[in-house]
């Protein structure tokens, strides 16, 4: 089990729960045979810890040995989708959506094994962030929307909701995850909006300011899933990078890839623009995991490049 080394101090509190951890693990396959077969499941220790904030995502490492076949975690609902890593164990992605409860959840995994399923449970604290509050004065008709536009609005976030829910197996991305474009970060993600003085949903992207025409590359590899012209979003692109994870690019100026496109990290895939409900050229960089919505900079800050085989 290993977490982001960003936290350090935790990561080095935690050191012998971890020992203990490995020390288990590797007995039970040892002996596969379930120890305790009488023991009810509320009687079983936890795996593990893991902390977060709102918005994160976390590496997570569980040990399973090359002869599994699939590593699958729930946490909230969501499915976290494990690979295998590069060193040892099993590496997965898991995203703390901005919105959860505070407070410890559970992380579930389950290990495919030739020799019988093996179940994993780790305790997940997850952590209040502050995100600051932001009044905004937009044209009415992009905000209280006509009959016709709500119509609009309500179909594109149904495709939207129907590419997201379609989770590849395979994983596309590959080594550390980069900004789509340089600019002015506007720290804007998870945003408290309070629209023409109403309280609307939190803003679930980060806004980066560039010139208009300024290129944006794609923050990994992956598939163009979706190139579209939405009314909120504007231009918008969407990659799928596998494993359920999807990053998005809106209110471009111009898309330069097309539907079902592999694109790899760095590739030009758009240019800024201003299109959509955007109040000046800037990119609105956005990323869903197993549909929790997560800061894009979290990602950018993971270790990645050692867990995968980046070859570039
Ligand atoms: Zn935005």
């Amino acid at each position: 089990m290993r977490i982001h080394p960003v936290d350090r101090a935790r990561a080095t509190k935690n050191r012998p729960d971890l020992v203990a951890i490995m020390a288990v693990v590797l007995f039970a396959s040892v002996f596969p045979v379930n120890l305790l077969p009488s023991a009810p499941n509320e009687l079983r220790g936890t795996d593990g810890q893991l902390s977060g904030k709102q918005g994160q995502v976390l590496l997570v490492t569980v040990p399973a040995d090359g002869r599994a076949t699939e590593v699958v975690g729930q946490f909230l609902g969501r499915r976290v989708l494990f690979f295998p890593g590069t060193v040892s164990g099993y590496v997965g992605l898991l995203g703390i959506d901005m919105q959860d409860a505070p407070g410890t959840h559970e992380l579930a995994v389950e290990v495919r094994h030739p020799e019988g399923p093996r179940r994993l449970s780790y305790n997940v604290l997850v952590m209040k962030e502050k995100y600051p509050l932001q009044h905004l004065t937009l044209p009415k008709g992009m905000v209280d929307l006509n009959e016709d536009n709500l119509v609009r609005v309500k179909a594109e976030q149904e495709q939207v909701r129907t590419m997201l829910d379609a989770v590849s197996r395979d994983r596309f991305w590959n080594g550390r995850f980069i900004e789509p474009v340089s600019g002015q970060v506007a720290g804007a993600f998870g945003r408290v909006r309070i629209i023409n003085g109403q309280s609307r949903s939190p803003h679930n992207g980060e806004d980066i300011t560039a010139p208009i025409g300024t290129a944006v590359v794609a923050a990994n590899d992956g598939i163009a899933r979706l190139t579209v012209e939405h009314f909120f979003s504007g231009k918008a692109v969407y990659v799928d990078h596998g494993l359920g994870l999807y990053s998005m690019y809106f209110h471009l100026s111009e898309a330069t890839v097309q539907d079902g496109e592999a694109v790899k990290r760095g590739q030009v895939i758009g240019r800024v623009g201003e299109s959509g409900r955007a109040t000046g050229p800037h990119l609105h960089w956005g990323v869903r995991l197993n549909g929790a919505r997560v800061d894009p900079y979290s990602l950018v800050k993971l270790p990645l490049d050692s867990l995968t085989t980046a070859t570039r």
